[in-house]
């Protein structure tokens, strides 16, 4: 196996690290300002079966392809092309259905489920909202690499959108959690009980499929 280190230079490591990120898949190496790059490429050098190790646990990468699958709400769904049908792909049971070109194929299935997404955990915060008795300001979507959603002080949520390729029961319990910072902008017991009044259940086993599936849904419609 080979692979393509990163190096890191960092003012505040005091020692070399050496890490797999399981969302890119990339090997990076920190090693501290003053440290010798020589040396740190043949430490990183002795440590190659611990790197393989890791990098066999990386989620393979989910092109969005023609006959492919896609993780929707955490069940594989068919990506059911045919030129000739709409562009615009649209849910039919367990299949996504879309037409067009099959270039550009990904990127609508892409622009998709971030609409969706969004329209799904809109409708969701409001249902919590309304629940805890409080406002959302405004809801949006992005993309980012380390957090599932944020809540500001402004009263606006953002989520991830990959929150759609996740089980239904994960998606919730996080837009539980944002919703009830509206009310409680810590972590603290009072937080963590209105968390769990909205959502009904336990949101602990939520977090913990979060915290050792999450990254794999950021292998969804990334370069293979
Ligand atoms: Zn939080």
């Amino acid at each position: 196996m080979s692979f393509d280190l990163k190096l890191s230079v960092s003012p505040t490591a005091r020692a070399m690290r050496l890490r797999v990120d399981r969302r890119t898949g990339e090997v990076v190496l920190t090693i501290p300002r003053r440290a010798s790059r020589r040396k740190a490429l043949a430490w990183a050098d002795g440590h190659r079966d611990w790197i393989e190790a890791r990098l066999a646990e990386v989620a393979p990468a989910i092109a969005l392809v023609a006959g492919g699958n896609l993780p929707l709400y955490g069940r594989p769904h068919l990506i059911d092309w045919s030129p000739a049908r709409p562009r615009t792909p649209r849910l039919e049971g367990e299949r996504l259905v879309v037409g067009g070109p099959e270039e550009g194929l990904e990127g609508r299935l892409l622009r998709w489920l971030r609409r969706h997404a969004l329209d799904v955990l809109a409708a969701e915060t409001a249902e919590f909202a309304a629940k805890a008795g409080v406002a959302v300001s405004k809801i949006g979507v992005g993309d980012p690499l380390s957090r599932w959603g944020s809540c500001s002080a402004s009263g606006g949520i953002r989520y991830s959108w990959r929150l759609i390729l996740a089980p239904d029961w994960v998606r919730r319990a996080t837009v539980a959690h944002e919703v009830a910072h509206r009310v409680h902008m810590n972590h603290g017991p009072d937080f963590h009980r209105l968390v769990e009044r909205l959502l009904g259940t336990d949101p602990k086993p939520a977090r913990l499929w979060l915290r050792s599936q999450g990254p794999s849904l950021h292998r969804v419609g990334r370069p293979v």
